[in-house]
């Protein structure tokens, strides 16, 4: 079955109570109208839900990767050279206060062939490193990887998607205000034919929180960009921020209660932790702001994956940064005791992912599509700029 044909109807029993269900029952097509995906309407089971017969804890990406392709898929992390609205002046200077975006230059000399040389090498160092993989994902990564002329974007992506059969799709990182419709229709297209999925820099809903960071963008920019991404067959997925100094428990969990509301596909859930030369990494070394402790990361992160929708894909469960550039917290380098902590906590609580979800009052399917907020400066920055490095320096 395609997943990325559209939002389907509503259909079957959501057996999701806000109280612990006494056992682990299959949810069956709930009506949460997800961004994208849709369920055969010729069946009762939607397979978004096929991790609970697995009886897995969370629905873990690796395991729909498998799913869906057949096999382990594995990511490749592309630079295209982009730069990013937040830190060349369009909306802000600086960038966001975790980022360590000091190589984020227009000038950067990021060659096409480099791109697919890139894929190639990270293509080979992955086939050596696990036995079988199915396929890869081109994963543009560092920066704001739409910000520039749409007819550029889509030269970048058809390369890496045409570099070999193996590589089966595309996510794309980048903003929630950097998404005009043309670039959004774009993404449909890829998407008919392959797997793609944006990955929105939500990071939460609280505003005040926002602008600690220096996101330079508010949280109703990232309800415009959902809202106009829905229904296109592209994978949304949202990256959040747990332990932002100020943010209060229940403004977390009103942070996981909006990724049901809003109709998302996935989530990458991050601890906050700082790294080397950036404020934040400042700000911790001088004793100004603590992380959270471990213990209480784990408790929240399971408050949130009981509060999220169940057919949410959850793609990571913790950040983690290189050790030479990790500040704080050290704990989240231990990445697979993390995991295995946090699914201890839902056996011990008898509870797993979206157990406690409340679907909301209007179904994500029936929010109406808003017009396009994409920011001015934004617009004509990427208008102003000319060719991508990338396409430049194409031979
Ligand atoms: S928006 Fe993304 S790329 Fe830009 S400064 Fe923030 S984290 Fe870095």
């Amino acid at each position: 079955m395609n997943l990325h044909k559209g939002v389907s109807g509503q259909r079957g029993e959501f057996f999701a109570t806000s109280t612990r269900p006494p056992a682990h029952p299959i949810i069956v097509a709930p009506p949460t109208g997800l961004a994208t995906v849709s369920v055969d309407s010729n069946c009762n089971f939607d397979p978004r839900l096929a991790w609970q017969q697995e009886e897995l804890p969370v629905n873990y990406f690796g395991a729909f990767l498998r799913r869906r392709f057949g096999g382990r898929v594995q990511r490749v992390s592309l630079d295209a050279g982009f730069t990013c609205p937040n830190v060349d002046g369009a909306v802000a200077r600086g960038g966001c206060n975790f980022c360590d975006n000091r190589s984020f230059s227009p000038s950067r000399r990021v060659r096409l062939k480099q791109v697919s040389e890139q894929l190639s090498s990270g293509i080979e160092t992955l086939r050596h490193r696990y036995d079988k993989v199915a396929g890869f994902i081109a994963y543009f990564q560092p920066a704001t990887n739409t910000y520039a002329p749409v007819d550029q974007l889509g030269e970048v992506f058809e390369l890496a998607l045409s570099i070999n059969d193996e590589v089966l799709g595309l996510a794309i990182g980048t903003r929630p205000d950097c998404v005009p419709d043309s670039v959004l229709e774009l993404v449909d297209r890829l998407g008919s034919q392959h797997y793609v999925s944006i990955e929105y820099g939500m990071q939460t809903i609280h505003d005040e929180s926002l602008r600690w960071m220096n996101r330079a963008h508010s949280h109703a920019d990232m309800v415009n960009a959902i809202d106009r991404s829905r229904g296109r067959k592209v994978e949304c997925c949202a990256h959040v921020i747990l332990g932002i100094p100020g943010e209060t428990h229940d403004m977390m969990m009103s942070t996981a209660d909006e990724i049901g509301r809003l109709g998302l596909d996935a989530v990458k859930l991050h601890n906050l932790y700082a790294v080397r030369g950036t404020p934040l990494g400042d700000d911790v070394e001088s004793g100004k702001i603590a992380m959270m402790s471990r213990e209480e990361y784990i408790r929240t992160a399971v408050d949130f994956l009981e509060r999220i929708p169940p057919q949410v894909i959850v793609e990571r469960i913790s950040g983690e940064a290189p050790p030479s550039y990790l500040i704080e917290p050290k704990w989240c380098l231990e990445k697979s005791a993390l995991r295995l902590a946090i699914e201890g906590e839902l056996r011990r609580r008898g509870t797993r992912q979206g157990s406690h979800y409340l679907p909301p009052a209007l179904p994500p399917s029936q929010r109406p599509v808003p017009a396009d907020s994409t920011p001015s400066r934004i617009r004509q920055q990427i208008d102003r700029r000319g060719r991508l490095p990338v396409l430049k320096l194409e031979t």
